[in-house]
């Protein structure tokens, strides 16, 4: 099994640093990867330091990886050396069950396996993420990645684009939608891009005064700072759909007020405190809210597709993988502009 340099977390309270796995030789099916950028993801955080009471140590995170392909198994029909390739946050799942065969693999029935942080179903051990100079999955979870965008601004479409897409696409979101995003970090300012792409009126709602001028640059018409009553009260009943990227804890109830009748805000920030929510405030109105996890395969290579065609990308800021920790302690203060992206060829 070949040694493989990598950045990991040995516990919640550890700053990440050095260390080094064994990946698995290539499988038949398998495609390998030399990771060249890595998107840094809020979740990454959450991970490292075991907000959601879930990590199983050490981690190395990392689930927004780009690169080139540098081998490939013996059965593997549609990459070959040179080529540009993706993986997002999941590399496996069972194939079998009724999500998995409408392309829904990350609600598969018998658990996917997450790109870090999950558990091999071959029983070879814990997945491990990103942060690191190499990859390899079966080729049914490695997205093709067009030559046409600067990759490392490609990066972040594999989580922030997808997790951000899929709800805008299954909700419908499109021209006469009034649509509030917030949180403008990296899923939020994915999300701006995107419904702005699909014709929606997009407003940002933020608690960050200083990112009005770069909502709009990103495609906001409005931008609402959620800390002003006057601005807020512009607002209140306003929205047919409000998409929920915030990694803190917050009170739902706030939003679910800018909500007009039949409207639905989708979470897909992840804080670790439980939210309450008074029937009430969905009864009248008869507002909706949900939840959306990442997306499938099909639909990330759809994304990947339509942000091509569309020149969509991620807003960057590049950093050396020594840097991360403080990158992360950025992110804490929503001091973002608006991915990091780590490149690897400083690791
Ligand atoms: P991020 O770049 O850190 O952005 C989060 C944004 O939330 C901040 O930029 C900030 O925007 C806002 N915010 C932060 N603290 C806040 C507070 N106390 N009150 C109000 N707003 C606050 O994080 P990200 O990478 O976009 O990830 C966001 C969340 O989505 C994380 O919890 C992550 O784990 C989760 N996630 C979920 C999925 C999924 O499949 N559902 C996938 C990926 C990530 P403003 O400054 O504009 O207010
Ligand atoms: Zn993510
Ligand atoms: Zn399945």
């Amino acid at each position: 099994m070949p040694s493989v340099k990598a950045y990991a977390a040995q516990s919640a309270t550890s700053p990440l640093d050095q260390w080094t796995i064994e990946r698995r030789d290539p499988k038949p099916h398998d495609v390998q990867i030399q990771i060249l950028y890595c998107g840094v993801c809020h979740s990454d955080l959450h991970f490292a330091r075991n907000d959601w009471g879930m990590t199983v140590y050490p981690i190395v995170p990392g689930h927004e990886i780009v690169g080139k392909v540098t081998a490939v198994g013996s059965h593997v029909k549609n990459f070959k050396v040179g080529d540009l390739a993706g993986i997002g946050c999941l590399v496996d799942s069972c194939r079998e069950c009724d999500n998995c065969k409408e392309g829904l693999e990350q609600y598969c029935n018998n658990g996917f396996v997450g790109t870090y942080g999950g558990m091999e179903k071959d029983g070879s051990g814990a997945t491990h993420g990103g942060y690191s100079k190499s990859i390899l999955a079966h080729e049914d979870f490695v997205l093709h990645i067009s030559d046409k965008l600067p990759l490392e601004a490609v990066a972040p479409l594999l989580c922030a684009g997808i997790t951000t897409y899929s709800p805008l696409r299954h909700w419908k979101v499109g021209k006469g939608t009034r649509v509030g995003i917030l949180g403008l970090g990296g899923l939020g300012h994915m999300a701006v891009k995107l419904a702005a792409a699909m014709g929606a009126e997009v407003t940002m709602l933020s608690h960050t005064a200083s990112k009005e001028a770069d909502a709009k640059r990103l495609g906001a018409q409005k931008f609402v700072l959620t800390s002003s009553e006057e601005q807020v009260k512009g607002v209140t009943g306003y929205f047919d759909f409000i998409l929920d990227t915030v990694s803190a804890d917050h009170d739902y109830n706030f939003y679910l007020s800018l909500l007009r009748s039949s409207g639905t805000m989708v979470c897909v920030g992840v804080p670790s405190a439980p939210a309450v929510v008074p029937a009430m405030n969905l009864i009248f109105g008869r507002k909706s809210i949900a939840g959306s996890l990442i997306g499938g395969i099909p639909e990330t290579q759809e994304m990947l597709d339509f942000c091509a065609e569309h020149g969509i990308v991620s807003d960057v800021e590049i950093i050396a993988m020594r840097d991360i920790n403080e990158a992360y302690e950025r992110m804490l203060k929503s001091d973002v502009k608006y991915r990091f992206v780590i490149d690897m060829s400083t690791l």
